[in-house]
C-alpha cells in the first residue's frame, strides 16, 4: 500500500498538490492552467483518470483556475468548497456545469469523507481571500492499519494552538514558509502591500514556519512527520536556502528525522512514496526519492536530510 503525495506547483503564479493511492486521487486546488496541470500530472505518473475530487482552501486566482472545472465535470470528479466560496465562482461556466451535475459540494469546518476513500479535515487560516483552509488528509486506516496522514497549510497569515494540534502526528506536512521578513520589507513594493503580507490575513514568515513546524513536531510522535515540504515560497522575498536554513533549524533543535524539501513554481516538486508502516521512516525509500529530484536536475540544496546531530545534506 503506496501513497503519493506531490507538490505540482507552489507559489504565486499556481498551487496544486496530489495526494493518491493507486487510482484514488484528490487535488488540494487547481490554481494551475488545464494543460500545464495535466502535464504536472503525468510528470509524476498521474492523470486525471486518477482523480476522484478536488479540494478547495480559497479562491484567490493562484488557487483556483476555473479552466479545469468543464473537464472535471466531463469527468464527474466532485469539487469541494466553503459556501463562501460560490461568489467568487458563481457565473464560472465551468462551475456551473459541475453544480448542474451534482459534483459541487460543500464543506465546512467538520472532517468529511471524499470519494477517493480518503477523510478531509479542514483546519481554519487567516487569510484575506475570503474562508480560507488547509487540510488534514488521512487515508488506509484500518483496524489493525494506522493509515497515512498528509497535513497542509498555506495562505495564512498567521496560526494558533489548535492549528498545531490539527496538524500533528501526520506523515508528511506541508507549511507555508513565504517569505524573509527583511527581504518583505527592503521588497520596494507598496507599504500596504507589505503589510497586508506580514499582517495577520496574509502569509507566514520562515520565523513563523518554523515556528509552527516546532509546535507540531512537539505534539507528535517520533515514528510521525518524515517529510516536511515547505510551501508557497515567494519568488521576489525568499529563497529555497533560506526557507530551509529556518526549517531545518527547527526540525534540528527538535531532535526529530525529518526529511526536508523546498516547494518549487516548477517543475511538481517533490513528488514522495510512503507507506503505513510501523515507524513510517524508510531512509530507504525517502534517499531513492531524493535521487529522482537530482536526476532531475533540480539543486541538491531542495532535500536536506536530518539525522540528530548530523546534518546530512544529499549531494
Ligand atoms: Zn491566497
Ligand atoms: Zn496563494
Amino acid at each position: 500500500m503506496t501513497f503519493q503525495f506531490a507538490m505540482l506547483g507552489s507559489g504565486s503564479r499556481g498551487n496544486s498538490a496530489l495526494f493518491s493511492h493507486e487510482s484514488a486521487g484528490l487535488l488540494i486546488d487547481v490554481g494551475l492552467g488545464p494543460r500545464v496541470l495535466a502535464d504536472r500530472l503525468n510528470s509524476v505518473g498521474s492523470d486525471w483518470s486518477r482523480i476522484n475530487a478536488v479540494v478547495l482552501t480559497h479562491t484567490h486566482g493562484d488557487h483556483v483556475d476555473t479552466g479545469s472545472f468543464k473537464g472535471m465535470a466531463k469527468r464527474g470528479i466532485a469539487l469541494y468548497c466553503h459556501e463562501g466560496h460560490r461568489e467568487n465562482l458563481n457565473g464560472d461556466g465551468g462551475f456551473e456545469a459541475l453544480d448542474r451535475l451534482g459534483l459541487v459540494r460543500h464543506y465546512d469546518e467538520r472532517p468529511f469523507l471524499a470519494p477517493s476513500g480518503f477523510r478531509v479535515e479542514p483546519i481554519t487560516a487567516w487569510h484575506d481571500g475570503g474562508p480560507t483552509y488547509g487540510f488534514r488528509l488521512e487515508a488506509g486506516m484500518g483496524l489493525k492499519r494506522r493509515g497515512v496522514a498528509v497535513g497542509y497549510l498555506a495562505d495564512t497569515g498567521t496560526w494558533c494552538d489548535a492549528t498545531a494540534d490539527a496538524l500533528a502526528n501526520v506523515d508528511v506536512l506541508g507549511i507555508e514558509f513565504n517569505h524573509d521578513v527583511a527581504l518583505q520589507q527592503g521588497s520596494g513594493r507598496s507599504p500596504a502591500l507589505i503589510a497586508r503580507n506580514l499582517g495577520d490575513r496574509g502569509h507566514l514568515s520562515n520565523r513563523q514556519g518554523a515556528a509552527l513546524v516546532a509546535s507540531i513536531l512537539e505534539r507528535s510522535r517520533q515514528d510521525r512527520v518524515s517529510h516536511l515540504v515547505l510551501l508557497h515560497l515567494s519568488e521576489q522575498c525568499n529563497s529555497p536556502e533560506l526557507a530551509l536554513r529556518s526549517a531545518c533549524d527547527a526540525v534540528r533543535e527538535s531532535g526529530r528525522q525529518v526529511l526536508v524539501h523546498a516547494a518549487r513554481q516548477a517543475p511538481a516538486h517533490p513528488d514522495l512514496r510512503f507507506k503505513p508502516t510501523r515507524s513510517s521512516f524508510d531512509w530507504k525509500a525517502s534517499l531513492a526519492g531524493a535521487g529522482r529530484s537530482k536526476a532531475a536536475g533540480r539543486s541538491t540544496r531542495e532535500v536536506v536530510g536530518l539525522l540528530p546531530g548530523l546534518n546530512l545534506e544529499i549531494a
